[in-house]
């Protein structure tokens, strides 16, 4: 009985040691998302990393996570924060741009 169990402790513990494949799994589902030329419409600059871009709103300065690299989330950002600005396209939201550099 003891020899029995012993040896079933030693055949898990080597199923244990192969979590490598786990790991490789996750690291390939990450995808970071660029910054659309087209998002500027939106008032939306980025920062950070080119790999891993973070949306940057021109007219607050806010910084968004990458995920909020979306079309959606940007306009969404937008309408609720700067509603005044929403009809104001590409050229006004670089305007302002240049405006902060300065
Ligand atoms: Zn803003």
């Amino acid at each position: 009985m003891d020899k029995f169990l012993r040896r079933k402790y030693t055949s898990s513990r080597t199923d244990d040691e192969e979590p490598s494949t786990s790991v490789t799994k996750n690291l390939k589902k990450v995808v970071k998302r660029k910054h659309d030329e087209d998002y500027m419409k939106y008032g939306f600059s980025w920062c950070g990393d080119e790999t891993a871009p973070r949306p940057q709103c021109i007219l607050c300065g806010d910084q968004l996570s990458n995920e909020s690299m979306v079309p959606s989330k940007l306009k969404r950002h937008l309408y609720s924060s700067h509603p005044s600005c929403a009809n104001k396209d590409k050229q006004y939201s670089k305007r302002c741009l240049e405006q902060n550099k300065k």
